[in-house]
């Protein structure tokens, strides 16, 4: 399934968004704003819910490469940003929270 490559602006902060796809393996391509989280389409959080549901016990695993994936990320941004007064938490801990809600 081919998907036309579009690269969106953060709704928060105007950057232009990472494109990644959940997990690697599902299939499902999400846009990532380093400082503000991940932005899901309409659709795309029931696709990744279902990813989960057909391999609950791959969630360990999933966890894993969203921290890889948020590492990654981290890198190839040049410019450190400035220091908060609260670090901000991590993506991958977020999606999964937001997913088992
Ligand atoms: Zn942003």
């Amino acid at each position: 399934m081919l998907e036309e490559v579009r690269y969106r602006r953060c709704p928060d902060c105007d950057e232009v968004m990472d494109r990644m796809i959940f997990a690697r393996v599902s299939g499902v391509m999400i846009d990532v704003c380093r400082r503000h989280g991940a932005f899901l389409d309409t659709g795309e959080l029931k696709r990744i819910r279902r990813f989960l549901a057909e391999d609950g016990p791959r969630r360990h695993a999933v966890a894993r490469e969203l921290a890889v994936e948020e590492e990654r990320l981290r890198e190839r941004r040049r410019p450190p940003p400035p220091p908060m007064a609260q670090p901000p938490r991590p993506l991958w801990l977020e999606l999964l929270e937001l997913l088992l809600r």
